[in-house]
């Protein structure tokens, strides 16, 4: 199908996938049902969460239901990391209300800092999204959420890269009021498209989050199917945001796979370590492993000395077969934002933007996979050539 000798990313499928996908086809009941529910069951139970989770059909759903559910609207103030996925912005900027980003700590920590966070929050500011970058827990994410309570700031995060992740056992997507996590096709958990909201001991929250996902409707076609209704309210307009049972019934199967390959994308990852921390790249999070943190692994990013030509390696890497991407380009230079944002006070997140590289891994990589992509990007960037 291509060319690389090493992808950014491949499934982790086999039958399993194909089974129960044709399985639900065969059944021939194919909106949300008893696979949903199941799904929605199993990962609250992965979480270990006091509450439930409610699934959708993608992150950026979640985060768009998160915020309404939350009260967020039009002249409210909500904080984002600057270095995150556009989607943080953009649901922000759906619901009328006014993204706020904040700079990464450090070079070495690239999430968002308590310090920089509280310098950011305004009487207009009404909810905050923290994210769990690359999948290492967000490390003030405590003190920040602590704060919010406090300060009756709606606190969402985003999960996208790291379910399975948590600090001293309590897991991401626990912190805040909502976590929404992805299952699109390069997630930890692929699904193609899909997302998943968890709501700690909240069922009111959880009850309004249910409707969100279906047009603000107070009941399902399943409730209907089952006779256990005939009609239905809507208390709020909304849109559907359905995740459908063939989706689901794949979920569930990635679920079973998420511990063992979270463990081989951190043995991925150490390795890499191993290989690359005496060069001049700069690898972030590069402690988390003796810590109290527990990563999901996502990604693996490294920051590139400033005299190498980003664009030029990746072409190169790109003619020995290793494909290589970016995590993330800065909204200021997207057409959207940019005379929405200054970069210049973002210092931190500036420089990762500029010169950060997203190396390939993923569960099912070799060794020698590993090996081929660290010899030839410190061939190809510390030659001299
Ligand atoms: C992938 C991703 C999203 C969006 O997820 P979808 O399921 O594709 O909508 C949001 N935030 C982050 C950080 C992501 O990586």
């Amino acid at each position: 199908m291509s060319s690389w000798k090493v992808q950014l990313f491949e499934l982790n499928y086999d039958d399993q996938e194909t089974k129960v996908a044709s399985s639900v086809v065969r059944d021939g009941w194919l909106t949300m049902g008893r696979e949903t529910e199941e799904f929605e069951t199993e990962f609250t139970e992965t979480l270990a969460l006091d509450g439930e989770c409610i699934a959708v059909s993608s992150c950026t759903a979640a985060l768009h239901m998160a915020l309404v559910a939350g009260g967020v609207s039009v002249n409210d103030e909500v904080i984002v990391p600057s270095l995150t996925f556009v989607a943080d912005a953009n649901v922000v900027v759906m619901v009328g209300a006014k993204p706020v980003p904040v700079d990464s700590k450090s070079l070495d920590d690239w999430n968002i800092s308590y310090e920089n966070f509280v310098k950011k929050v305004t009487p207009k500011t009404k909810a905050a999204i923290v994210v769990h970058y690359a999948g290492y827990p967000c490390s003030d994410v405590e003190q920040i959420a602590a704060y919010c309570r406090q300060k009756d700031i709606f606190l969402i995060e985003d999960v996208a890269h790291a379910p399975g992740a948590s600090i001293n056992g309590k897991m991401c997507g626990s912190f805040g009021a909502v976590g929404c996590f992805s299952f699109f096709s390069n997630k930890n958990l692929s699904v193609g498209e899909g997302g998943m909201l968890s709501v700690s001991k909240n069922s009111e929250l959880a009850a309004k989050l249910r409707a969100l996902r279906s047009h603000g409707m107070t009941t399902s076609t399943m409730d209907r199917h089952k006779g256990r209704a005939n009609t239905y309210d809507v208390f709020v307009p909304s849109l559907n945001y359905r995740i459908d049972e063939i989706r689901s019934a794949i979920g569930r199967v990635q679920l079973t796979k998420l511990s063992l390959g979270n463990e081989k994308r951190k043995q991925h990852s150490l390795k890499y370590k191993k290989l690359l921390g005496t060069t001049e790249l700069k690898l972030p999070f590069f402690d988390i492993s003796s810590s109290s943190m527990t990563s999901a692994y996502h990604i693996f990013p490294v920051l590139l000395p400033s005299f190498i030509d980003r664009p030029k390696l990746m072409a190169e890497l790109r003619e020995r077969g290793i494909q290589t991407s970016i995590h993330y380009p800065g909204f200021w230079d997207f057409t959207a934002y940019k005379n929405e944002i200054n970069r210049d006070e973002y210092p931190i997140t500036k420089t990762i933007v500029s010169a950060e590289l997203t190396l390939p891994l993923f569960p099912t990589m070799t060794e020698g996979q590993i090996e081929f992509v660290a010899e030839n990007l410190k061939a190809v960037a510390f030659s001299g050539s």
